[in-house]
Parts: structure tokens; C-alpha cells; sequence
């Protein structure tokens, strides 16, 4: 059964013959972290896909990952082209490389899982959040909720961690 919500006033949509991302934001819904584990190699995969993307094989089961991991790369957001981000930049997109599987199966490859900085409640974090993260930042993963069936992972700075002393940016003005 496809899944329709809003965010952020857009409308999300998952199709009905997307099994691999049905079930992957279902598991996102309930707030809990799951990707692909292929049958025969046994490597985590991300996003979801149909085939193991290291070996072809077309069978996986689904495990539960921890959500956490450091800021590998970043973009900071200026300008909103969608109107209802307008009112939110400088809004964050990161991407952050799990510790699960890091440097596997060679060491260029990485689950690396997109989403927004968020604060832990998985609204949009603020400027002065925003201007606190860049690369090497330590991360974990909360989920903003959109309809049932489909939450968005998104990260929030982990407070249990050692954060690095100065993350890497872009020169600030
Ligand atoms: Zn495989």
C-alpha cells in the first residue's frame, strides 16, 4: 500500500511497487533504524535497493543499525527554493558516515545516510545550532514524524559525545 504525507508543506509520497523504501521508512516510523543486510555477503547497504549493490545477490533481511556517526560532509543553506523552507534557512543537510560498517567493504566505502540537522525533536535546528556543526561533528539520529508509515531520519549533535574541538567549515564571513 503506497504512503502519503506532508512535510514541510510538500507533499512526500512513497509508491506502492517501492518495496525496499516502504519498508525501510515503515522502520523509520517506528523509530527504529533498519538497512538491508545482503543474504550472501552479508554487507549493510544504503539507500535501499532491490540488488546488493557489492554482490547482485536479490535477497536481504533487514537488521537494526545504530544511528550514529561523524559529519563527513555538509551543506549549509541559504537560500530556500521551496517556499516553506524560506522561512527556516540557514537550514543544514549532512551527510554522516555510521560507525556501523565504516571503511567496508573497501576503505573509500561507508554507510553514509543523509538528513537534516535537526534539534532532538526533529524540527529543523536553529542558526546557532546550525553555525555549531561541520565536519567531524558527532551525530545521532532522530526521526521527524510525517504520517504513519513514514518518518524521516534526520540528525541531531549527540550529547553523550566528545565533540571535536573545532569542526571543520566553510570560512565564515
Ligand atoms: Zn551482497
Amino acid at each position: 500500500m503506497s504512503v502519503r504525507g506532508t512535510y514541510l508543506d510538500m507533499p512526500v509520497s512513497i509508491d506502492d511497487l517501492d518495496g525496499e523504501n516502504l519498508e525501510y521508512f515503515r522502520h523509520c516510523s517506528e523509530h527504529n533504524f533498519h538497512l538491508q543486510q545482503c543474504d550472501d555477503c552479508k554487507q549493510l547497504r544504503y539507500p535501499p535497493t532491490t540488488a546488493c549493490p557489492w554482490c547482485t545477490c536479490l535477497t536481504s533481511k533487514w537488521v537494526p543499525v545504530e544511528g550514529k556517526g561523524a559529519v563527513y560532509s555538509y551543506e549549509e543553506v541559504h537560500h530556500g527554493i521551496q517556499p516553506a523552507f524560506q522561512a527556516r534557512t540557514p537550514y543544514m543537510v549532512l551527510l554522516v558516515e555510521l560507525d556501523t560498517q565504516k571503511a567496508a567493504p573497501t576503505e573509500h566505502e561507508s554507510l553514509r545516510v543523509i538528513g537534516n540537522l535537526t534539534t532532538p525533536d526533529g524540527i529543523l535546528a536553529p542558526p546557532d545550532v546550525v553555525k555549531r556543526v561541520g565536519i567531524g561533528s558527532r551525530m545521532r539520529m532522530v526521526f521527524s514524524d510525517v504520517c504513519p508509515g513514514l518518518s524521516l531520519p534526520q540528525w541531531t549533535l549527540d550529547e553523550t559525545a566528545v565533540q571535536p574541538e573545532k569542526p571543520w567549515r566553510y570560512p565564515q564571513e
